[in-house]
């Protein structure tokens, strides 16, 4: 607080004071019910446009009860029963501390994701030609019950084995639709207070992967975070990535400038002299959390300050929002039609 207040002053703060004729206003319009039905801007909500590169799959009426999965580290492909290996993704995407509800959202959105990865990548996917989906983060992770037991200790079996169980076979089967196909429900660890639009993170239009609130994150350890550095390293990096930038100490407000945010507030494109960068890139030097952060540069002192908030791509179901509305009284449907917009569980 004593240097704070000492160099309240000097402190300038490169936060998104933009003319508002560049930043989008986000128009925040909670209804009543700040869990459920949450309107986002909607006056500006345009008709959904959905770009897809291949037509709707119809065929959702394939029963899908075994997933072929490629296993990278052994350059394995195993065909394995569905609800075994949705039991697989939930303990290893999910802590299993987490609230009942929070790992049946979870196990709901995990099958859903695997079925609409096979129906999708029959033939396998362009990544890993072996099958449609692999164990690693590239598709979503899966961990066997002994590699569980081996990461968390033979004790954690008999603690939550029943819980991850109870989780997929109280939802056996159920899939999320939107106008009657299986989604891509994405999902990340932790959005810092609201969800991201697939299109500002993966240029394409999800009608139901839209930016929505995610009020009840605030136990998720990524919530907040902030990356120190000196005044120096920061220059020296962004002039070794972008050697026309020639930043320096005495041009540092003129040269980085927020040109856009997202309309759940992430930086979308950031300007540094000439050249526009985009808020991904930025993240990934300076290896952030999030593309949602505030650069605060302490002159006097020379320090910077990058806070993000939240964890991972934003887009789809947070998996601590999901947890924390669990733990307010949602049920799995709520929590997965409060995250994915105007879909069906069924
Ligand atoms: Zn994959």
């Amino acid at each position: 607080m004593k240097r704070l207040g000492v160099y309240m002053v000097s402190v300038l703060i490169i936060t998104i004071i933009l003319p508002a004729v560049i930043v989008k206003t986000i128009n925040f319009v909670p209804k009543e019910n700040t869990v459920s039905g949450v309107g986002f801007n909607e006056e500006t909500k345009e008709p959904p446009k959905y770009i897809i590169s291949e037509p709707p799959n119809k065929k959702v009426k394939k029963k899908i009860e075994t997933v072929k999965v490629y296993n990278p580290y052994t350059n394995e492909t195993i065909e394995m029963d569905l609800e075994e290996y949705v039991k697989g993704v939930v303990a290893a995407e999910m802590p299993a501390e987490f609230h009942i509800d929070a790992l049946k959202a979870q196990a709901v959105a995990a099958r859903t994701y695997a079925v609409s990865r096979t129906l999708k990548y029959e033939e396998g996917h362009p990544d890993h030609m072996e099958a449609p989906l692999c164990i690693g983060i590239h598709c979503q992770a899966y961990l066997s019950l002994d590699e569980l037991k081996h990461i968390h200790g033979e004790d954690w079996e008999g603690k939550y084995w029943g819980k991850i169980e109870e989780a997929v076979m109280t939802t056996k089967g159920l899939l999320i639709y939107y106008q009657g196909e299986v989604i891509e429900p994405l999902y990340h660890s932790t959005s810092g207070g609201m969800t991201e639009d697939a299109i500002d993170v993966f240029s394409t239009d999800m009608p139901y992967l839209k930016a929505v609130i995610s009020p009840y994150e605030e136990d998720a350890p990524k919530y907040k975070s902030i990356v120190t550095i000196t005044g120096d390293e920061f220059i020296k990096k962004i002039n070794n990535k972008y050697p026309d930038a020639n930043l320096a100490k005495d041009n540092f407000f003129e040269k980085i400038k927020l040109i856009e945010r997202t309309e759940s507030g992430r930086i979308k494109k950031i300007a540094i002299g000439n050249r526009i960068i985009e808020g991904r890139e930025f993240r990934e030097l300076f290896a952030l959390n999030s593309t949602n952060f505030v650069i605060t540069y302490d002159q006097q002192l020379n320090i910077i300050d990058i806070t993000t908030y939240g964890f991972g791509h934003g887009v789809g179901m947070s998996q601590w929002g999901a947890n924390g509305m669990a733990k307010k009284g949602s049920s799995y449907i709520e929590i997965l039609e409060h995250y994915y917009t105007g879909v069906e569980i069924r």
